[in-house]
């Protein structure tokens, strides 16, 4: 009887440890699935944000969902279709257009699925628990100083000459970026300090769908055969790194940074040929915005979601998404030039050394 009661033992212990056993026969399991839906990896920034999120949930006993749609509104909408039919828990999306996600955000609300905004806003739906993302607004403030110093307006008198660039009019980020850097700008506008040569100035003007380095290196070239055959361009507000890259090039298609010197231009990410062409003395600057600060923070608001409980937020003023403000952390971006290179972004093991070159 004994040896029965042992060999059946043994039987049960064996079959526990099967996976379909454990599954309760290949029904879902406890393991709570998380979507993440990013935009593209054509930009460093994303792929860190990604793999980052990705790391933390599955150390949290997540199984994790990534996926990047290329920036295609429609790709990135299937993708998070097809994440609520595999039975995600919670997604945290980065938007491609921030106002095309209505339909599906109604059917992962109906699954029960929360949603987390990452870094971009998602408007005109309620379906948003939370949303993490930078100080937005601040961004833009640091770049237009880091041109407002760089060309020294405090003892300068100029005039000079700048031109305007903003992010994609589908981003709602992109709005914010720009109103910071104009809250700076604008003064120096008004006094005749700066010169914007073309007149635009308006945020659909100065825009670029997609934040395509391409069309603004297009515009750039277009600005500075319009506008600049008998002037110089001393400085560029240039919201993000892959549009800095673009304008820098036509730039020095047309002899700035040889036979004459090259414009001021801002950025944003920090990404590595930017940080490259900064250290070379080319890109003057950029914002620095740790995707593993932001990363752990989205990841938090995913535990305290599905656990029932509050993250942590202290924002609750700002992000009025058109339906209601949604509760948000906003993290803090950090200026970087030349000068504070190895401080922000070595020292605090964000790059290696030879990452970026050095
Ligand atoms: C992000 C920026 C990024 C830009 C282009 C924005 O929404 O906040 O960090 O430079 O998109 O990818």
């Amino acid at each position: 009887m004994k040896k029965i009661i042992a060999i059946a033992l043994i039987g049960l212990t064996a079959l526990a440890s099967l996976p379909l056993f454990a599954n309760g026969g290949g029904e879902k399991t406890d393991q709570k699935i998380v979507g993440i839906a990013m935009p593209t990896q054509s930009s460093q920034r994303w792929i860190q944000d990604g793999s980052y999120m990705k790391d933390i949930l599955e150390q949290r006993g997540y199984k994790v969902d990534l996926q990047y749609a290329e920036d295609n509104i429609d790709a990135q909408v299937n993708q998070i279709e097809n994440m609520i039919v595999k039975g995600a828990d919670c997604l945290v999306i980065a938007a491609i257009d921030g106002a095309a996600l209505f339909n599906v955000l109604e059917q992962a609300a109906q699954n029960d699925v929360k949603i987390i905004s990452y870094d971009r806003l998602i408007v005109n739906t309620p379906h948003v628990s939370y949303y993490a993302t930078f100080d937005n607004f601040k961004v833009g403030v640091i770049q237009a100083t880091s041109l407002v110093e760089g060309l020294d307006l405090k003892n300068k008198k100029g005039p000079f000459n700048i031109e305007l660039f903003a992010g994609s009019p589908d981003d709602t980020n992109a709005y914010y970026f720009f109103d910071g850097a104009m809250s700076i700008l604008q003064p120096y506008i008004d006094k005749g300090q700066l010169v914007v040569v073309s007149g635009q100035t308006d945020f659909e003007q100065v825009a670029t769908l997609r934040w395509d380095g391409v069309v603004a290196q297009q515009r750039m070239d277009n600005l500075l055969a319009a506008y600049y055959t008998d002037k110089n361009v001393d400085a560029v507000l240039s919201p993000y790194d892959g549009l800095s890259i673009g304008i820098l090039s036509a730039v020095k298609s047309v002899g700035y940074g040889s036979a004459k010197p090259l414009p001021l231009v801002s950025g944003q990410d920090a990404e590595v040929p930017s940080v490259k062409s900064i250290l070379a003395g080319e890109q003057y600057s950029t914002v620095f915005k740790d995707t593993r600060t932001l990363a752990k923070r989205a990841s938090d608001m995913v535990d305290a979601v599905l656990q029932g409980k509050k993250p942590e937020i202290n924002n609750t003023t700002t992000y009025d998404n058109g339906v209601f403000v949604v509760p948000s952390f906003l993290e803090t971006p950090v200026s970087v030039d030349k000068s504070n290179v190895i401080e922000a972004l070595i020292d605090t093991g964000y790059y290696t050394k030879d990452q970026i070159g050095l």
